[in-house]
Parts: structure tokens; C-alpha cells; sequence
């Protein structure tokens, strides 16, 4: 398929001047266009409406398809080829001949002032057989989809709450998405070619500026405004063919300090029911602190930051070569992220395992060596027994009937793997033992609030005390930085063997 330069402008102006001259017993209503979606991306084809029926003119498919046509004055036929395929139209009446095969369309060609224009049938009933390519009509969202192309419907819906602003893309079929973060903007990419989008308009509210299609035809840009400080994605199954991300936009918040047993945020963190025992196919590994937090900082300048995100990446390469899993990174960069986003992470790609990794500071010097935490959440624990019966909760799902997905309150995701973590720290434990020194309480319970709204295993492990002369000369090695990165593999091929059992 040939790119097209667009005479849209030309047609358009002929349609408004017909209109306006006055088009015989016909009515013209004003012009408007059909997307054509491609692997070569969106162009627009204008439609008609002429006595209630959309028709497209000739000469604009042949602009957008690359055919010709020919004109038959005599006969009162036109006709339209490509690659030695033609199709022959007939003024008034609703059979085309398609290399000598009839189709019907639903009404019949027109030839108005010097132009012709067949029904947008004939796109999906005759264009697509002399195109050898399926054309898709999807009147409603106006699109022509050409060929195998990935267009899965995106509907999108903002709600405004007093803290946050919440959007929705509805996906069908389910589609999965990425969110990267770009100066005042954040960038939703979809798994797909193009995007059949719809886009509601904006509440008044200063979180989300713009709600508008990306650059790339399978993204959405959201542009923030002055109250949004960070992100969080959940991910859902809407239902059996459909999934939901959601995007909340959140204000600026501090909440570096361990989690305050009473803070309870309201929102709901909605995951759809996984199997518990997959095995350990995906890692997200968190190097603690990045950006503006520089993190625990040694006396001869050491910032726990980078050293978090050098472990982090030599633990990437690890288990990518001898654990085989999908490992991904909360930050692969020196940036600023919130510890709820970076649980949250972990719950949108579905990690098996979550590991933050962090290192040590403490008022004596002479405090050394590695620990590894795992949560204590009495209070959370409570509430997630109290609830363990009607945990899963029924929605009414679209076109009536119910669902059942599991409502898990971010207090709560944590307990439910309190057991799994704990052996997932006493695998740690060992395999660093033999390789670095430990802190005499090497396995601890915290309540660390990066840890709280993961909804797998996790760990926070302190690699080290940035706050020891001695330790902080070792953290800024390499070699030591390996030793850390071999004992976490370890830990996590005996935890995969655990799961397995
Ligand atoms: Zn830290």
C-alpha cells in the first residue's frame, strides 16, 4: 500500500461547495473521515453521508490505497484496478463485479458532480478482494483496520477524587501497557500496532492537563499538572476479553519513614486472582533511594544510591543468565521514585519475587555487616485474616452478570505472603553469610513500607554499613558489589526450589 500525500482538503472543499450549490433531490450533511489504520499508520479517508448511507469517494480510496480508476462514460461505469485486479462499478445499481465476481453492496454507486462515491461497504466487501488484505469496518469508532493489525479498542475514563486523580483504560482485547515517565508527561504504551482510542474530556482539576494521543499510534500521552507528584499503575481482567489499567496520579507525599499503622490509604489495589505456585519467572529487583534521594551517604562520599543501583544491575545480569527469569528494575537510572510506586511496580509486571535493596547507616562507626528484612505488618496481618472470607469480591461486570477478582487493600498485599518471605529471607541469610559479613541480627522484621503494598514475596536486604570506614570502601567496589549480587542468586535459586517443592 502506497503512502498517500492527502487531498483530503481538495474533497472536502468540493463536498462543502456541493452542499452549499445544492445537490439535486440528494442530501449532503457535512464531511468527516474514516481512520485507516495500518502498519504504516493512521490516514484519514472522508466519508459522506448521502441519504442516510456513508459513502467515500473514488478518488479518495485511490489516493489512500494506491488503485486507479477509469471512467466509462458510455456504459456509466467506473472502473477501479489494482495490480491487474479490477473492480467494475455501475452508477445505480448495488452490484460491483470483482474480477468478474458479484458482490452486493447496501446502496448503490453515485456519480455527483463529476465525482463517484460507492458505500463504505465497498472498503471491507470488494476493495478488500482485489487488496488481498481483510479490510475491518468499525462504523461506530469510525475506523477501517487494514490487513493483520493489532487494534485493540482503548476506552478511556477519568475520575477526580479530593487526593488523586484515577484514569481508566478499558482494553479490549486485553492488551498490556508500560508507563514511562518523560518531563510533564507520562507516556502509556500499549502492546499493539495502533490504537482505537476513545478519550473522554477533562474534569476540572490540576493533576491531569491533557489526556491526548502519543507520537507513536499505540500511545497515549497524559500531561501532568502542578499537583501531581508521582504514579501508580494496577493493572486488572475486566473480563475474559477485556483488561483494565488504571493510572493514578498522586500528589506530592513524605512517606520515607517506616509505614504509621494508622495511615490507611484509600486506595485499592486490584490484581487479578494469579496462581501462588508459578514458580519464579519474573524478578523486580529495587535499587533503593535514586534522584533526589541520595539515600545513606559514606564519609568519603559513597551514596547508598548508586551503590543500590550497581548491585541491582550486576543481580539483573545474574539471573537473566543462570535463573533464566525476567528481571526488571523499579529504576535502571539516577531518578527520584516513591516506595509505593515501587511496590506498585512489581505488582504491574506480575514479579514472583520482590527484592529492594538498600545499604546501612548507624551513629557507631563500628556497626557493620548485611541484613535482610521481611515485614512485620501485626496490624495489616489482622485485618487480612479478618477478611480472608469474603476477599474476593464480586463486581457486576460489563453487560450484567458478576465477576470474581480479588480486592486487596495496599495495607494488606504484604501479609498474605508473610510466610513465603520469611523463608525467602532465611535463604538470604545463608548465602550471604558465606560471603560477606553479616550484622549480628541478620534476619529482622520491619515494618518498611516499600515492602507493605507488594503483593508477592519480598525483602529488603541492607547489603552493608555505609556509616563503617571499612565497609564503605568495600560497597564502592565491584568486587564486592559481585559477592552481594552471587548470594542474592543463590537465595533466589534455592527460594525457586522452595516454591517448587
Ligand atoms: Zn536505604
Amino acid at each position: 500500500m502506497k503512502p498517500l500525500i492527502p487531498r483530503r482538503v481538495r474533497g472536502v472543499a468540493l463536498l462543502v461547495l456541493a452542499s452549499i450549490v445544492g445537490a439535486g433531490p440528494l442530501t449532503f450533511a457535512q464531511p468527516a473521515s474514516l481512520a485507516v489504520l495500518s502498519r504504516d499508520g493512521r490516514k484519514p479517508l472522508p466519508i459522506t453521508t448521502i441519504n442516510n448511507q456513508d459513502y467515500v469517494a473514488v478518488d479518495d480510496i485511490n489516493t489512500v490505497f494506491g488503485t486507479t480508476s477509469r471512467e466509462d462514460r458510455l456504459a456509466g461505469g467506473l472502473t477501479v484496478t489494482l495490480r491487474g485486479r479490477s473492480i467494475v462499478v455501475t452508477a445505480d445499481q448495488n452490484v460491483v463485479s470483482v474480477s468478474g465476481r458479484l458482490v452486493s453492496l447496501p446502496s448503490p454507486p453515485l456519480r455527483r458532480d463529476n465525482r463517484w462515491f460507492v458505500p463504505a461497504d465497498f472498503l471491507p466487501r470488494a476493495m478488500s478482494l482485489i487488496l488481498d488484505t481483510r479490510l475491518d469496518l468499525r462504523r461506530a469508532a469510525r475506523l477501517l483496520i487494514v490487513g493483520d493489525v493489532r487494534v485493540p479498542r482503548v476506552v478511556a475514563r477519568v475520575d477526580a477524587g479530593t487526593t488523586n486523580v484515577a484514569v481508566t483504560f478499558e482494553v479490549t482485547p486485553n492488551t498490556e501497557a508500560r508507563v514511562t515517565t518523560q518531563p510533564g508527561r507520562l507516556v502509556v504504551q500499549f502492546d499493539a500496532d495502533v490504537l482505537d482510542l476513545a478519550l473522554p474530556s477533562l474534569p476540572p482539576q490540576t493533576f491531569l492537563l491533557g489526556l491526548t494521543p502519543g507520537d507513536a499510534p499505540n500511545t497515549v500521552v497524559l500531561t501532568t499538572g502542578p499537583r501531581y507528584a508521582s504514579f501508580r499503575v494496577t493493572t486488572s481482567q475486566a473480563d475474559a476479553g477485556s483488561g483494565r489499567v488504571t493510572i493514578d496520579l498522586l500528589p506530592a507525599t513524605t512517606t520515607d519513614a517506616p509505614a504509621a499503622p494508622a495511615a490507611v490509604p484509600d486506595s485499592r489495589l486490584v490484581i487479578p486472582s494469579q496462581s501462588p505456585s508459578g514458580g519464579l519467572r519474573t524478578v523486580v529487583i529495587d535499587p533503593g533511594h535514586g534522584g533526589e534521594e541520595l539515600g545513606t551517604q559514606g564519609a568519603n562520599g559513597t551514596l547508598e544510591k548508586d551503590v543500590t543501583l550497581s548491585v541491582a544491575r550486576r543481580l539483573r545480569t545474574l539471573i537473566e543468565s543462570r535463573l533464566g527469569a525476567r528481571v526488571f528494575l523499579t529504576r535502571d537510572d539516577d531518578r527520584t521514585l516513591s516506595l509505593d510506586d515501587r511496590s506498585a511496580f512489581a505488582n504491574n509486571h506480575q514479579a514472583d519475587v520482590f527484592l529492594s535493596i538498600h545499604a546501612n547507616s548507624a551513629v557507631r562507626p563500628a556497626l557493620k555487616g548485611a541484613e535482610v528484612y521481611f515485614l512485620t505488618v501485626e496490624r495489616a496481618e489482622a485485618e487480612a485474616r479478618k477478611r480472608a472470607g469474603d476477599s474476593a469480591t464480586s463486581l457486576p461486570a460489563l453487560g450484567g452478570g458478576a465477576r470474581e477478582i480479588d480486592l486487596i487493600l495496599w495495607e494488606t498485599a504484604q501479609a498474605r505472603y508473610l510466610e513465603q518471605s520469611a523463608a525467602l529471607a532465611g535463604f538470604v541469610e545463608p548465602a550471604m553469610t558465606g560471603r560477606i559479613a553479616m550484622s549480628p541480627r541478620a534476619v529482622q522484621q520491619a515494618p518498611f513500607r516499600v515492602l507493605v503494598g507488594a503483593n508477592m514475596p519480598a525483602a529488603l536486604v541492607e547489603i552493608g554499613y555505609l556509616s563503617n570506614a571499612e565497609q564503605e570502601a568495600q560497597l564502592a567496589t565491584g568486587g564486592y558489589q559481585d559477592l552481594v549480587a552471587q548470594a542474592l542468586l543463590d537465595a533466589l535459586i534455592k527460594f525457586r526450589e522452595f516454591l517448587e517443592h
